[in-house]
C-alpha cells in the first residue's frame, strides 16, 4: 500500500536511517512485533524493559511507514469529544480513555528523557477553537464534562482568544499539557537505542507473508521463505493491518499536510501552541522550529491516484485556511503530502488480543492520537504478555460494544 503521496517533511529534515538487516535464517522467539514505526518501537521498548524475548520485523526501511508522514501533535483530547464519547460507553470508561492519553504524553516525555533519545519532544499549549455556533455549543458541553472530571482545561471567550492568540473565533478550550514530537526521529532513535543497549533484533526488508496457528503460538513465513516460531504475534503494522483483521472492515481515508518555509519567529503566535478546530474533519496547526505545519482536509478515499490528483488542490486549501486564520503571518509552502489514515467509530484504538485468539495481539492506534495510543498499547500489551492486566485495557479491547 502507498502510505503517503508527495514529500513528507520529516525524512527530509532528519538524516535518513539506512538500516538494512533482512532476516536470513529461521528463528524462534517469544514475541514477534510486525512493524517498525513508532508503535513497534514503543512496544519493543516496553517489552524489553520487562525482559520479554522479542524481535521486530518490517518490510520497509524502519520508520518509513506512516510514522514518517505524521504531523505529530500530542494531545490528551481524542477526535471524539468526551461529551460525545460518554454517550457511546460508560462515562467512566470515556474519562479513563482521556486520562490514559494524558498519562501517555507524560510517559513519552519521560521515556525519551530517560533513554536520551532526541525525539523532538516539546511541551506546547493547545487551543481548540470554535468558529460556528454549533462548535461553540460542543465546546461548552465539553468544558463542563472535563471540569467535572478534573481534566486540565480552561475556557477562552472570543475576546480572550483574540487578545491572547490573535484568533478571530467564538471561543476555545485551552490547556498547557499538550506536546509535539518528531515521530520519525523518535521511532528510529528509540529503535537504535534498543539495538545498542538491549540487543533488540530488528529485521528490516522482511515481510510477513504467511502465518499458521499452532498449539502455543504461530509459525510465520517471511517473503524470503524463512520461518519464525513465536508464542505471540503483535500487529503494529499501522494502516496496513487489514490482512490480520479478518472480518473487521477498515475504512481507509486520506489526510493532507503542508509545511512552510522558515518564518521570522517574531511573526509567529505566542507560545507556538497547537491550534485546532472543533469540527470534523478539522484544520490543525503546529510549528517545528520556525516552520508552520498545517493539516486536515480529510477525504474518504485511499486511492493513491486520486489523492495524487487532489494533493495540489488540498495543499492550496490548507494554505488559504491558514491565511484566513493568521493573515499577518507570511506562509510560503515548501512541502505538501497526503497520508493514509483511519479512525474507529468511537475514536479509540484497537489494543488487545484478537477475538478468540490470545496469541495475536493488536497495537493499532487509529485516529488523530495515533502516537499517544501507541504508547498506551505498549503498556497494555507488555503487561498482558507477562500475565498482568492493565486497568485501562478493557476500554480499548477489540470486542468493546462501542465499536
Ligand atoms: C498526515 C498524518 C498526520 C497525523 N497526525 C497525527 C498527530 O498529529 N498526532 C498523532 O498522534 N497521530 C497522528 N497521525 C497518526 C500517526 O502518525 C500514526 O498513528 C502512527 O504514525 C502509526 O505508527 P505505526 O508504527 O503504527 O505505523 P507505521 O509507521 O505505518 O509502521 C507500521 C510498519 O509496519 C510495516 N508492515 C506492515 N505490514 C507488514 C508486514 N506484513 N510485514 C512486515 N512489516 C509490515 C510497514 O512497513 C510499516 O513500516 C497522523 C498520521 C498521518 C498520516
Amino acid at each position: 500500500m502507498e502510505l503517503y503521496t508527495g514529500t513528507p517533511y520529516w525524512p527530509v529534515k532528519n538524516k535518513l536511517w539506512d538500516y538494512f538487516n533482512p532476516l536470513k535464517e529461521n528463528l524462534s522467539v517469544d514475541v514477534v512485533i510486525v512493524g517498525a514505526g513508532i508503535t513497534g518501537a514503543l512496544v519493543a521498548h516496553e517489552m524489553l524493559r520487562y525482559g520479554i524475548d522479542c524481535c521486530v520485523v518490517d518490510k520497509r526501511t524502519p520508520g518509513l511507514g506512516s510514522s514518517s508522514a505524521s504531523t505529530a501533535l500530542l494531545q490528551y483530547e481524542i477526535d471524539v469529544p468526551l461529551c460525545r464519547m460518554a454517550e457511546m460507553m460508560p462515562e467512566k470508561d470515556a474519562v479513563l480513555a482521556y486520562r490514559s492519553c494524558l498519562e501517555a504524553i507524560g510517559d513519552l516525555e519521560e521515556l525519551l528523557a530517560s533513554t536520551g533519545v532526541d525525539g523532538g519532544f516539546l511541551r506546547v499549549p493547545s487551543v481548540q477553537y470554535a468558529d460556528s455556533r454549533r462548535a461553540l455549543h460542543t465546546i461548552r458541553r465539553e468544558y463542563e464534562i472535563r471540569r467535572k472530571h478534573a481534566l486540565p482545561v480552561v475556557y477562552f471567550d472570543s475576546d480572550e482568544l483574540k487578545r491572547k492568540m490573535r484568533i478571530d473565533a467564538r471561543g476555545a478550550l485551552v490547556n498547557t499539557v499538550s506536546a509535539q514530537i518528531d515521530t520519525y526521529k523518535a521511532a528510529t532513535g528509540l529503535l537504535r537505542h534498543d539495538i545498542e543497549r538491549s540487543a533488540l533484533r530488528l529485521y528490516s526488508h522482511t515481510e510477513i507473508t504467511g502465518r499458521r496457528r499452532q498449539d502455543d503460538g504461530y509459525v510465520l513465513t517471511t517473503s524470503e521463505g524463512y520461518r519464525i516460531d513465536c508464542k505471540r504475534l503483535v500487529i503494529a503494522s499501522g494502516f496496513e493491518a487489514g490482512e490480520f483483521l479478518h472480518g473487521r472492515p477498515m475504512e481507509l481515508t486520506t489526510t493532507f499536510a503542508i509545511a512552510s518555509e522558515p518564518v521570522d519567529p517574531s511573526r509567529l503566535w505566542i507560545g507556538r501552541s497547537l491550534i485546532w478546530q472543533m469540527r470534523d474533519p478539522y484544520l490543525y496547526i503546529r510549528t517545528d522550529g520556525n516552520r508552520i505545519i498545517v493539516g486536515g482536509e480529510d477525504v474518504r478515499t485511499n486511492d493513491s491516484e486520486r489523492r495524487r490528483l487532489l494533493l495540489p488542490e488540498k495543499a492550496a486549501v490548507l494554505e488559504r485556511k491558514f491565511r484566513r486564520l493568521y493573515p499577518d503571518i507570511p506562509f510560503r509552502r515548501e512541502f505538501a503530502w497526503a497520508g493514509t489514515f483511519s479512525t474507529t467509530r468511537d475514536g479509540l484504538p484497537l489494543i488487545g488480543a484478537a477475538e478468540r485468539d490470545p496469541h495475536m495481539l493488536f497495537a493499532l492506534g487509529y485516529g488523530g492520537n495515533g502516537i499517544t495510543f501507541s504508547r498506551i498499547a505498549a503498556r497494555i500489551l507488555a503487561k498482558k504478555v507477562i500475565g498482568r492486566v492493565d486497568a485501562a485495557a478493557h476500554v480499548f479491547r477489540l470486542d468493546r460494544p462501542s465499536l
